[in-house]
């Protein structure tokens, strides 16, 4: 059943856990999401990018979803990740998203504060929920979304709670050490920094960055207060090294081939759902 993230966060903060989102840009990441979501019960938000209208334009993304889901009781949002022009934000709720991210946070502050507002006032009265960010994560290998900058700037704790305030956005993508990609190195994730935002701020709190993050640290950021955690690049390499391994083997027919992704896409998807609870 299609919801609001909202709604689907509420859930995921009645029971404790983190709701994984997974991004979807193709038949077979959108059906690999809901078939996991189906067999395993689990509530799940697929997040298509702003990057990936080359693939597919939003009509198509919603439409596509809808098709798929006909029959699912579990609640689900679609959602739409890392979107930095607010005519895009528009465009997505026009073609039935339920929940848009603002990302303004390569912005000062204030034009940050004013833009993601601007997203909350459109978005609430069509009954979407809306994610912002504050703080910049550092890019990763094989990063494919948000800024590509080295360095990590962290959320702060004071201005997390003025901005919620400020924009009365429903959940609030944090900075703490995860990165977009893969880890070049150790991950240090700031779950210091986590508790002091929890503190300050009564909206549920986003994790980026969850591909390769150690599981005790993604249990501990689920336990203070995280409640959505962002998988992409790990659901992508390890469906294009099945898929180079089958190659070795066979010539399959691109229909064999289309199956053979959306069953690689599932191992991840799952591992993830179940890890999140
Ligand atoms: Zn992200």
């Amino acid at each position: 059943m299609l919801v609001n993230m909202k709604q689907v966060l509420s859930i995921a903060d009645a029971g404790g856990y983190a709701v994984g989102s997974f991004n979807v840009y193709s038949y077979e990441t959108i059906r690999g999401v809901l078939e996991s979501a189906r067999k395993n019960q689990i509530p799940a938000i697929l997040a298509f990018g702003e990057r990936y209208l080359e693939n597919m334009d939003f009509e198509t993304a919603a439409a596509m979803v809808k098709s798929e889901s006909k029959d699912m009781d579990i609640p689900f949002a679609l959602h739409l990740d890392h979107c930095t022009s607010l005519e895009n934000v528009y465009r997505a709720i026009k073609a039935g998203f339920t929940s848009v991210m603002y990302d303004g946070s390569a912005l000062s502050y204030s034009d940050n504060v004013a833009n993601t507002a601007k997203a909350v006032e459109v978005a609430h009265a069509c009954g979407v929920s809306v994610e912002a960010e504050l703080g910049s994560l550092a890019s990763g290998e094989h990063s494919h979304e948000g800024s590509t900058a080295d360095e990590e700037i962290y959320t702060s704790p004071d201005q997390a709670e003025d901005f919620v305030r400020r924009t009365g956005v429903d959940a609030l993508a944090v900075s703490i050490g995860t990165v977009h990609g893969l880890y070049k190195g150790e991950p240090n994730i700031r779950v210091d920094i986590l508790r002091s935002i929890k503190k300050q701020v009564t909206v549920p709190l986003v994790l980026h960055g969850g591909s390769g993050t150690p599981e005790n640290v993604l249990r501990e950021c689920i336990r203070h207060g995280i409640r959505k955690i962002n998988v992409n690049t790990e659901i992508s390499v390890f469906t294009v090294e099945h898929i180079k391994e089958l190659l070795k083997e066979t010539t399959p027919h691109l229909s064999v081939l289309s199956l053979q992704q959306i069953n690689a896409i599932k191992q991840v998807v799952e591992k993830y759902m179940l890890m999140f609870r």
